[in-house]
Order: structure tokens, then C-alpha cells, then sequence
């Protein structure tokens, strides 16, 4: 055994040098124990490896990086993030943020007991979808709604409800994928439902739906191809057109519209997004969304249609595992509520306040800003760039946002050191990186967040 390891202090005495005194008094005794001997376990170790030239350092030096390194440790790695990527719907980083008036249901109804499945004027037990259905059904004109984890629970609920060992005719055209993990035919194959592919990847006809009908289909599907287009000859059935057949023999029409607009966002240069209230206007019998994405709401998955289609969904036992708790449903109801006044909804929920906000505005915060972090010692240059963004979360690559970045080069290092640091900073500021500069993107960054922002970036300007 080298020699060094004598130089370990005890742990306890380690325990009451000031660092780690303080450490105690503010945190649990064990937790800063327990940390002291894993620190000490992993020196140990350390110097075992390569003993000769590394020392141990004082006591009170130690007992400094043991406390620095604790607090380290003892960080939740879900933590917020600055979100200067531009990108809007970042599943990475949460998608949408939430409204105050959400987060607010949330803490009235997380802190105490609430009304979740009972009706407060009868006193009798209610449906827990009774908080956002009468909501849904005025924000879309359908006759009910239910909600459960995501857009992939609400595809795999309808699916496995309405054609488990049956056949769903879909095209080969609209067999998509979402990040990754959400693959359609993969969704298909867990309800149970076996997939009819019709058509080609460009071109799929109303006869092809037609000409795929036997005894045992259960449904026509369409899904929103949210995050690629096929251009060039190309052709898919209208949602008329398929209403139409699906009357004609007796089948439902299901309509993944993914983003789930609830108005028209093409104000906002967001164009083609299907409208909830146009698919069950054009009489799809289930239309299916995100409650994260355009509706800039929390995580969830919103079925809306016929009231027979949606009991069979509520009755299933699939309904248990995949329905959501009280504060889904708080964050969603207030939510949806500000979607029924369109000023109020830009104003108060933070996608729509992102998406609404002038570039012009954008302009004058990057200049603003890129003066301030040009003076960090960690900086060459900052300066104001325009730019171009995206929505994200499974939007279409080719629908761009106008935008203004600060774009940086950093003073030393190469530029994803740069980002690293910042990424590990405090708080956590994730940014892009294009060609060889470091982009701060001012779309998705809250006006409030600016200074935060310069700060994390020219920590010693912000000291000085
Ligand atoms: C995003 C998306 C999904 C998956 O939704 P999640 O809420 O992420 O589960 C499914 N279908 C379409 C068309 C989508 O755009």
C-alpha cells in the first residue's frame, strides 16, 4: 500500500472542517457521510492506479473539492434547462412549456385531495375525463373525448379497442415513424390489429382503400405525415374521400393528426397542420393528437369523436393502464380553456407567445445581448446573426421560422467545448452548433431568461 494513503485524513475529522460543517447543517448527515467515504473509496482507488506522483491534498482542500463534489452528486439530473435551440417542440427538452394558469391548476390540485372522480353537485363518483371533455367538445365540435399518456398511448388504445385481430387499412405513404421509438406498423403490431398496407410510398388512391376491404377490416386509418413530405408525383385520398368509403361500408375513419392544432397556425408560418375541428368537420368518426406539441400543453394523448367509438375506448381495460392523473388533466383543462379566446391563448401559453413573437423583437434582444457576451473573457466574438428555425416534435423539416440567433466563436477551445460547458453550467443552457459557431436562438428563450442567459455564458462579467 503507498505511502500516501497515511495523508487520508479520518472522515470525521474531514466532518468538521467548515465545508463539510456546513454541508451537514444545510443537507441530511448521512447522505454528506456516505458521500466522504465514496469520495475517499474512489482516491484510494486513484491512488493505487497511479501512486507514486500524486499526492493527497490538505485537509481543508479536500474537505473543499469532497463538498463541491457532493453538491455536484446530489443534483437531480432532471433539471430545467435554457432552451436556445430554436427549437420549439424539443422532445429532448420537454417540448411544450406550460402556461402559469396550468402550472397553477397543478399545485391548487397537487397539494391537497381534489375532485377527480367525483361530481361535486350530485356527491355521486363521476368520469375523471368530465374536468376537460366538455372543453374538448367545444374546442373541436366533437360529441366526446378521452385522454390518456401520449399520442402513442391514444393510437394504441383506439387500435387495440376497435380492431385487435382485425385488419386497418393505412398507406404505405403514411407509415411513419416519430423519434425513434413511435414507429406506426411497430404501435399496429402491439394493439393486435394487423396492418392492410395500400398504395405506394407516393402515391396511394381511394381505390386502393376500397380494393383492401373484406369482412375483417375494423377501420380506415389516416396518419399526418408530421415530419416529412413526399414531393414530386404524388397522391393520397382526401379525408372526404375516405369519410365517404368508411360511410359507404360501414367502417370508422381514424384520423392521426399528431400536432394537434387547435386553429389555423399558418399565421404563424406554421402551414398544413391539420385542424382538429376541420377533421371531425369532414366527419372522421376519431381524430387523434398530442397534448404536447401545437396545443402547447403537458404530455398527454387526446381521442375526440363519436360517442360510441369513445365509450368502446373508455370500457377497454387498456383505458386503466394508459389514463392520466390529476395533473395531466388540471394542466390540460386550463389549457384548453385559455385555446378559447385566441388573444388570451398567444398571450399566456408560451408556445403560441414563442411562435407569435416578431422577428423584429428577436432582432433587438441578439443585438442587445451580443454586446454583452462579447465582453466575456470565454468569448472571441458575439454578434447578432438572422436565422432560420424549426417547430420540431415531429413537424415538417421543410416549414421554416424566421428567427434571430447571437452567434459566438468561442475565445479558446474548439466550439463543442464550448457548448459542453455551457451545457453543464448553471443553469444548463443547451444551444446549436452551426458550421463553427455556437448559436443562441432567441425564439424559444423567455425574454425573462435573457439575463440568466448572458450571465451563464460571461460568468465573470456577471461577477464583476
Ligand atoms: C408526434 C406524433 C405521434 C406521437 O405522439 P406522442 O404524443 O409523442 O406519443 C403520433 N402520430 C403523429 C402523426 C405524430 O405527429
Amino acid at each position: 500500500m503507498p505511502n500516501v494513503m497515511r495523508n487520508i485524513p479520518p472522515v470525521n475529522d474531514l466532518l468538521d472542517l467548515p465545508p463539510l460543517r456546513s454541508l451537514v447543517e444545510r443537507a441530511n448527515r448521512s447522505v454528506v457521510v456516505s458521500g466522504v467515504r465514496r469520495f475517499l473509496d474512489n482516491l484510494r482507488v486513484d491512488l493505487a492506479n497511479r501512486a507514486t506522483d500524486m499526492g493527497v491534498p490538505g485537509a481543508q482542500e479536500l474537505a473543499e473539492r469532497i463538498a463541491e463534489w457532493i453538491i455536484q452528486e446530489e443534483q437531480l439530473t432532471l433539471r430545467p434547462v435554457i432552451n436556445a435551440t430554436g427549437v420549439l417542440l424539443h422532445t429532448g427538452l420537454g417540448r411544450a412549456p406550460l402556461a402559469q394558469e396550468a402550472l397553477d391548476a397543478m399545485q391548487a390540485n397537487a397539494s391537497g385531495y381534489a375532485s377527480v372522480e367525483l361530481d361535486l353537485d350530485t356527491g355521486e363518483r363521476s368520469r375523471r375525463i368530465a374536468a376537460v371533455e366538455g372543453l374538448l367538445v367545444d374546442l373541436t365540435g366533437a360529441e366526446a373525448g378521452v385522454v390518456v399518456n401520449n399520442n402513442a398511448a391514444a393510437t394504441l388504445l383506439t387500435l387495440t379497442a376497435l380492431a385487435a385481430d382485425r385488419e386497418v387499412v393505412a398507406s404505405r405513404g403514411q407509415l411513419i415513424e416519430i423519434g425513434g421509438s413511435f414507429r406506426l406498423p411497430d404501435v399496429m403490431t402491439a394493439s393486435g390489429a394487423k396492418l392492410r398496407e395500400v398504395g405506394t410510398t407516393n402515391k396511394t388512391r381511394i381505390e386502393d382503400y376500397r380494393e383492401a376491404i373484406n369482412q375483417d377490416t375494423a377501420a380506415l386509418l389516416r396518419v399526418h405525415t408530421s415530419n416529412f413530405v413526399v414531393v414530386g408525383f404524388t397522391a393520397q385520398p382526401t379525408l372526404n374521400e375516405l369519410v365517404e368509403l368508411g360511410r359507404r361500408r360501414r367502417l370508422p375513419v381514424i384520423d392521426d393528426i399528431g400536432s394537434g392544432a387547435i386553429t389555423d397556425y399558418s399565421k404563424y408560418g406554421i402551414e398544413d397542420e391539420p385542424v382538429a375541428r376541420d377533421s371531425i368537420r369532414a366527419g372522421a368518426d376519431l381524430v387523434l393528437f398530442s397534448g404536447d406539441k401545437l396545443l402547447g400543453g403537458p404530455q398527454c394523448g387526446i381521442v375526440v369523436g363519436k360517442q360510441l367509438l369513445i365509450d368502446k375506448l373508455n370500457s377497454h381495460p387498456l383505458m386503466r393502464a394508459l389514463r392520466v392523473d390529476k395533473l395531466t388533466l388540471a394542466a390540460l383543462a386550463a389549457t384548453l380553456k385559455l385555446h378559447r379566446d385566441t388573444p388570451a391563448a398567444e398571450e399566456r401559453i408560451p408556445l403560441l407567445r414563442f411562435l407569435a413573437t416578431p422577428v423584429e423583437n428577436l432582432r433587438h434582444r441578439a443585438e442587445r445581448m451580443a454586446e454583452q457576451i462579447a465582453a466575456a473573457r470565454s468569448v472571441a466574438t458575439a454578434e447578432p446573426c438572422e436565422d432560420v428555425t424549426f417547430l420540431g416534435g415531429g413537424s415538417v423539416p421543410t416549414q421554416q421560422i424566421p428567427t434571430w440567433c447571437v452567434k459566438i466563436t468561442p475565445a479558446r477551445g474548439n466550439v463543442d467545448d464550448f457548448s459542453s460547458r455551457l451545457r453543464n453550467g448553471d443553469p444548463p443552457v443547451v444551444g446549436r452548433i452551426s458550421r463553427e459557431a455556437f448559436m443562441l436562438d432567441l425564439r424559444t428563450v423567455f425574454p425573462s431568461q435573457d439575463m440568466e442567459l448572458v450571465g451563464a455564458i460571461s460568468p465573470d462579467s456577471a461577477e464583476a
